[in-house]
C-alpha cells in the first residue's frame, strides 16, 4: 500500500484553475464556524512535513500555501481564534473550537516572507485553488515520530505525485530568503 501523504493528494494532485480568484476558508466546527475570506488565489502551495503546521488527523504532511496579507480577512466568529505561540515567527491563529489553524501571520517587518499569510487551501469551500507544487521540510516528519528507515518510501511517493521533496523549502523560496539577507547586509543591491 502506498504511503498516505495527505488525503487531498493521495489520489493524485488535482490541477488548479488559473481563473481562481479566492474564496472562503471554513473551520471544522459544526456550529458557529470561523470563516476567513481570501480575495486572491493562493501561491506556493505545497505539502509540508514540519511539526508546526496544522494537518488533518492521520496525515503525514500538511497542505499549506500563501496569500498576500491584505487579501485575507476574518469574516465570522473571529472571537474563537487564538494565537498558538505568540513568540513564533509565524503567528498561527487556531480555532479554539475545532483546533484548525485558519491562518498564520508574520508581524516582523524584517522577515523575508513579511506580507504573506499562510493558509490551508483544503479549508476552501470552493474548488480550483492553485495545486500543490512541491514538498517542504520532508525530513521533519521524523520529528513527529515517523520511522527514519521508511523515508525512502516517502520520498519516492512524493516524486511519483510530482511533489519534489525538499528538506527545507523549494529553491525559489530559499533564494528569496538568501536574497533578503544579502540585501540587508548590502552585498546585493536592494
Ligand atoms: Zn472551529
Ligand atoms: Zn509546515
Amino acid at each position: 500500500m502506498a504511503i498516505s501523504i495527505h488525503p487531498l493528494v493521495d489520489q493524485g494532485v488535482k490541477p488548479g484553475n488559473s481563473g481562481f480568484s479566492g474564496g472562503t476558508l471554513t473551520c471544522k466546527c459544526a456550529s458557529a464556524p470561523v470563516t476567513v475570506s481570501l480575495g486572491a488565489n493562493v501561491a506556493f502551495d505545497h505539502v509540508c512535513g514540519c511539526t508546526k503546521c496544522w494537518k488533518p488527523e492521520g496525515a503525514l504532511f500538511s497542505l499549506v500555501a500563501v496569500v498576500p496579507r491584505d487579501k485575507l480577512s476574518v469574516t465570522a466568529n473571529a472571537q474563537k481564534l487564538k494565537i498558538v505561540d505568540e513568540s513564533a515567527p509565524i503567528q498561527r491563529y487556531r480555532c479554539t473550537g475545532c483546533g484548525v489553524h485558519m491562518y498564520g501571520r508574520i508581524e516582523n517587518k524584517n522577515h523575508p516572507f513579511y506580507g504573506f499569510d499562510f493558509v490551508h487551501p483544503e479549508l476552501f469551500k470552493e474548488q480550483g485553488w492553485a495545486a500543490p507544487e512541491f514538498a517542504a521540510f520532508v525530513s521533519s516528519i521524523i520529528e513527529a515520530g515517523f520511522p527514519p528507515s521508511r523515508m525512502g518510501e516517502v520520498r519516492s511517493r512524493l516524486k511519483e505525485l510530482k511533489l519534489e521533496p525538499y528538506d527545507c523549502l523549494a529553491p525559489p523560496l530559499m533564494d528569496a530568503i538568501a536574497t533578503h539577507a544579502a540585501k540587508a547586509k548590502g552585498v546585493v543591491a536592494a
